[in-house]
């Protein structure tokens, strides 16, 4: 059984289509939250997604802040002005599949989780935030998105301090029996560790390897379809240089 994992697609269509291009031959699809928020294809993306076979989604900041689950005053300005015109392309339909959406979900023993544990919408940036993760995970294995930093942290039995490790150009994670795991993809549609292109990864379950992948994609036609939509040009920019 092999899982295509993909977090933080945040309505960049360009990007989105080439994961999936290259993602074309796996059973089943995880998606750890973010569908929406930021790019210019909200609405395309989240039926994209929903058609994915297998598909298991867990809740975003973003895709709960733009059906009014979650409290944006906290939100910069940027993302602010992206969810509330995020929340006018969705139909009726759309807001009401993204507010039911769980917050957890549970794959093969591994739980999937858009930020961290117990704090759903939290942040794992550091083995510090990784270790209280850890200490509430159930299990050995923990999917998260949230920080659009492709990495991962490891973690022996007992008291020894998690093991960070960045993906940022890609690679391959070997499950061990002896090791406890928080695995981030990285981004699909908004890349902020210093590579611009789209982030996703491939986990085989038999194997018992997870492999993250770069993409490049059609950088620039996303970031056209921003300007048109007038989001803020900053949410274009970044595109580029992936921060
Ligand atoms: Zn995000």
């Amino acid at each position: 059984m092999t899982y295509g994992l993909i977090s933080d697609i945040h309505g960049n269509l360009e990007a989105f289509d080439a994961v999936l291009e290259a993602l074309d031959s796996v059973d089943a699809f995880l998606c750890l939250g973010d569908i929406i928020g930021y790019g210019a294809d909200p609405a395309l993306c989240l039926e994209k997604l929903r058609s994915l076979p297998g598909l298991l989604c867990v809740a975003g900041n973003h895709d709960l802040a733009a059906v009014g689950r979650y409290d944006i005053s906290w939100f910069n300005p940027f993302a602010r002005a992206a969810v509330e015109w995020t929340a006018e392309q969705l139909s009726d339909e759309q807001t009401s599949y993204l507010r039911n959406l769980p917050l957890t979900a549970h794959v093969e023993g591994a739980i999937l989780v858009h930020g961290s544990l117990p704090d759903e919408m939290g942040y794992v940036t550091s083995p510090q935030e990784a270790r209280a993760c850890f200490d509430a995970m159930p299990g050995d294995t923990a999917f998260i998105g949230h920080t659009h930093v492709a990495e991962y942290y490891q973690i022996p039995r007992g008291t020894m301090p998690p093991t960070q490790v960045s993906l940022w150009s890609g690679g391959a994670v070997d499950l061990r029996d002896d090791l406890r795991y928080i695995i981030n993809p990285g981004a699909v549609g908004q890349p902020r560790d210093g590579n611009p292109a789209a982030s996703f990864g491939i986990w085989d379950v038999e194997a018992r390897t997870v492999e993250i992948k770069r993409v490049p994609y059609d950088v620039e036609k996303a970031q056209a379809k921003i300007g048109s939509a007038g989001l803020p040009d900053y949410l274009s920019e970044r595109l580029t240089v992936g921060r």
